[in-house]
Formats: C-alpha cells, sequence, structure tokens
C-alpha cells in the first residue's frame, strides 16, 4: 500500500514543492492550494459553487462589457488586466453554442444560411453555361451551406485566422499589435457577433426582416470597438482602417466560397 502523501502538510500534493510556512495557502510554483483538501460533501458543495459562480459573474461581466464598451475590454485582456474576464475562447464557444440552439430551435438549423448576404444566393442563381450548370453549382453552394450549418464551430474557428490576418493588415504598423493579438481580437468580435445574431434570432418572432441587419450591424459595431480600442490614435483613421479590414476580410471569406465550390462539385459528384 502506498502512503497518502497527497494529504502531506508540508509539501505540495501536486508538485512535491515543500511549503514555505503555516500560513501558505497556494503553491509558489505550481498555484494549487496548500494543503489540498479532502473530497469531500462540503468540498464538493462548495467547489461547485465556486465554480459556477466564477464562470457565471466572468460570463456576465465579458458579456456585458463586449456590449458596452468593447474596445476597453479587449484592451484589458490584452494589456493583461485579465482576472474578471472570461478567456476569449470560452467566450466565443458559449456564444456559438446558444447561435446553434437557437438557430436549431427558431431557424430549423439553416444556421449559416439566415446570415448569409444576399449575394451568395444570388450568385449561384447567375446563368453560367445553362441549366445544368447553374444548378450544379446551387447545389454546391447548398453542400457548403449543410456542411457548415453542421460543422458551425468549426467554421467559425476557421475564419478566425482569415479576419486577424485581414485586420492585421488594415492596421499595418498602428498600435504595435501582432498577429496572436489580433487572433484575440478578432475571437471578441466574431463573440459580439453572434451576440447580435442572438438578438436577430429571437426578434425574428416580431420583426421578420430583423435577421437580415445581422451582418451590417455586426460590422458597424465592429468598426466602433476597435475605434474604441486605438483610442488616441485619429478616430476618421481608425473607421477607415477597421472597414478596409471588414472588406478584405469579406473579400477573402467570397474568393474562399468561391475556391471551395469547385472541390464541393468533386466531392459531392
Ligand atoms: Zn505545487
Amino acid at each position: 500500500m502506498t502512503p497518502m502523501t497527497q494529504l502531506s502538510p508540508d509539501r505540495c500534493a501536486n508538485c512535491q514543492r515543500v511549503t514555505v510556512g503555516a500560513d501558505q495557502q497556494f503553491c509558489p510554483a505550481c498555484g494549487q492550494p496548500t494543503p489540498a483538501p479532502r473530497i469531500d460533501w462540503p468540498f464538493l458543495r462548495q467547489e461547485m459553487q465556486q465554480t459556477v459562480l466564477q464562470m457565471e459573474r466572468g460570463l456576465l461581466y465579458s458579456l456585458t462589457h463586449l456590449m458596452v464598451r468593447p474596445g476597453h475590454l479587449m484592451r484589458d485582456y490584452i494589456e493583461g488586466r485579465r482576472a474578471s474576464q472570461v478567456k476569449p475562447l470560452p467566450l466565443l464557444l458559449t456564444t456559438a453554442g446558444v447561435v446553434v440552439v437557437l438557430g436549431t430551435a427558431l431557424l430549423g438549423g439553416d444556421v449559416m444560411g439566415s446570415a448569409m448576404p444576399a449575394g451568395y444566393d444570388g450568385a449561384a442563381r447567375v446563368p453560367t453555361d445553362g441549366q445544368a450548370g447553374a444548378a450544379s453549382v446551387m447545389t454546391a453552394f447548398a453542400a457548403m451551406k449543410e456542411w457548415m450549418n453542421r460543422h458551425f464551430a468549426a467554421t467559425t474557428l476557421l475564419m478566425l485566422p482569415l479576419e486577424a490576418a485581414a485586420f492585421r493588415l488594415a492596421f499595418w504598423r498602428v498600435g504595435d499589435v501582432n498577429y496572436p493579438e489580433w487572433l484575440v481580437i478578432s475571437t471578441y468580435l466574431t463573440a459580439q457577433t453572434f451576440v447580435l445574431w442572438t438578438i436577430g434570432m429571437l426578434l425574428q418572432t416580431w420583426i421578420p426582416q430583423s435577421q437580415a441587419w445581422v451582418l451590417s450591424l455586426s460590422i458597424a459595431y465592429g468598426v466602433f470597438s476597435l475605434v474604441q480600442y486605438f483610442q488616441g490614435y485619429p478616430r476618421w483613421k481608425s473607421v477607415m482602417r477597421s472597414v478596409l479590414g471588414f472588406a478584405i476580410f469579406l473579400l477573402m471569406n467570397t474568393a474562399l466560397t468561391f475556391l471551395l465550390v469547385p472541390v464541393v462539385l468533386l466531392l459531392t459528384k
């Protein structure tokens, strides 16, 4: 039988580092509480309460600030004031989850189609070389939409590097933001789009066209966020660069869609 070393009071149960004194509450090397309390009912109850409370508080904080003072929230995170926030990726995945659940409940699962600009559907209707060609392109679009609906989270994550690249390009040599930091900013902007999307879906029951406004509204919100982020930099320049960033991103999206159509056509044949 092995001795119960994990409950030893003079060593960290996690990394075996010797504790400094009786008043040490956390291991300085790995951050684990010292001594590690035994798992019993009171411990479990406390742990559950803390976890739920922390997540709720963090999520509520991040979501509110994301919609009220987004630029400042992003700058807080990037400059290291992170303790009161939920990390950007869990925030994005949570909001994406809400969009998927609501999309399934209210739109029958066609999450992507409801938000796609009219051009995507319109492009499929342009006669290429006769009815057969147009029909197969339409089928390819439908297949891609289907795939994106089923892999909504994956699609969202795949778009982040593109969005970050677009903004890195548009804000070249402004504010010393590196590519990984642009990834974080893009994550926030996408989460913001999902919040607006959620509101749009909820309002659609009463206002039929609310979904159509989500895309333009989220771009406007993104511009507002970036202007706030680059506080101190001339406002009109921030606006121009933000719009340029979104234009590059939309262009990349369109190019990618058209590049993927032949691939999907090949795969579905
Ligand atoms: Zn330790």
